[in-house]
């Protein structure tokens, strides 16, 4: 039987977990506003800033790629905590580290399996 506190606090992840959500989805909106701004109008711009802007655009598209795997991975680790799953890994069951759950609480695997694959 595990312990009352032996676990990490799921509040304090919890609220970690939605402030990195809400960062995220605030970094995506204001994104989305300059992915807008870029006038690709050629009449405007001369080629080699066109090319400039077209680079800048395809950066942030990775960017914001990046970003909605991120929100996905936040959402499933909501989910989780929810379920009362959180923090163990998905592969063999065992506890997944509290030091790398603080620095990825998004974390789904275990050191060893993580490192396995
Ligand atoms: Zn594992």
């Amino acid at each position: 039987m595990p312990s009352i506190g032996q676990k990490m606090d799921h509040k304090t992840t919890r609220a970690r977990l939605l402030a990195l959500q809400t960062e995220l989805l605030a970094l995506s909106e204001s994104s989305a506003e300059s992915r807008k701004a870029v006038d690709l109008d050629q009449s405007k711009m001369g080629r080699l800033s066109r090319m400039d802007a077209l680079q800048q655009q395809a950066m942030d598209k990775a960017i914001e790629a990046r970003r909605r795997t991120d929100l996905k991975r936040i959402d499933a680790a909501l989910a989780r905590l929810e379920d009362g799953e959180y923090g163990y890994c998905l592969k063999c069951g065992d506890d997944i580290a509290e030091k790398r759950l603080e620095l990825n609480p998004m974390a789904t695997l275990c050191t060893d399996c993580a490192s396995e694959s």
